[in-house]
């Protein structure tokens, strides 16, 4: 296996008519819109709560925290970064209090259920709580109980695993998280 080497995904440009979006209201604290990273016809969508940063205070492009275990999971389970795209619930990341449940719900509507209907992932991957209970559309449900199977939800085949900052903030949920990509890799690697 290649060793590792986390690299910025390429950032998947917002179109055109969206880049002004005021839709929710998140626009007023001022973070611009990231629409998604990597490759956009990938085979799977990764569905994150709202973007990081991808710059650092320089401007400069660097690697989150976040992305590098994200990424090394991939490398890890013999993904490539062109079988991933990332896209997120919000599409900015906010910086202050918000109206959590309806700017969710807004966004979600006004671009993610577009953006799976144009590019039509084979897998869809939600990573963590937000971006699980949102997706599946049900407050009740999380990682812990959906994790380890597939799910169809709205025409997708679905699978959940904790959040990439949860697994750097508690390194004993690794090993799960490897086992959650496993699941995804192993019917990548069938096609
Ligand atoms: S968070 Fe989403 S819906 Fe709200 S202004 Fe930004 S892009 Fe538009």
């Amino acid at each position: 296996m290649n060793s590792f080497c986390p690299v910025a995904w390429p950032e998947d440009p917002t179109p055109e008519n969206m880049k002004n979006c005021e839709e929710c209201g998140l626009y007023k604290q001022g973070t611009r819109m990231v629409w998604g990273e990597g490759n956009p016809n990938a085979p799977i969508m990764i569905v994150l709560d709202n973007p990081g940063a991808r710059e650092n205070r320089e401007g400069q492009p660097y690697v989150c925290g976040t992305r590098e275990t994200l990424q090394r999971a991939i490398h890890e389970v013999g993904l490539y970064p062109d079988d991933v795209y990332a896209t997120y619930i919000l599409k900015r990341r906010p910086i202050r209090a918000y109206d959590k449940e309806q700017t969710r719900r807004i966004c979600m509507q006004t671009h993610l259920d577009g953006q799976l209907q144009k590019q039509i992932p084979s897998f869809v991957l939600c990573l963590g709580n937000v971006a699980v209970q949102h997706f599946f559309q049900n407050p009740d449900v999380d990682v812990k109980s959906l994790r380890g199977e597939f799910h169809h939800v709205n025409g997708f085949l679905t699978a959940v695993a904790y959040h990439p900052l949860a697994v750097r903030r508690r390194p004993n949920l690794y090993r799960l998280f490897i086992e959650d990509l496993q699941l995804i890799a192993s019917e990548i690697t069938k096609k």
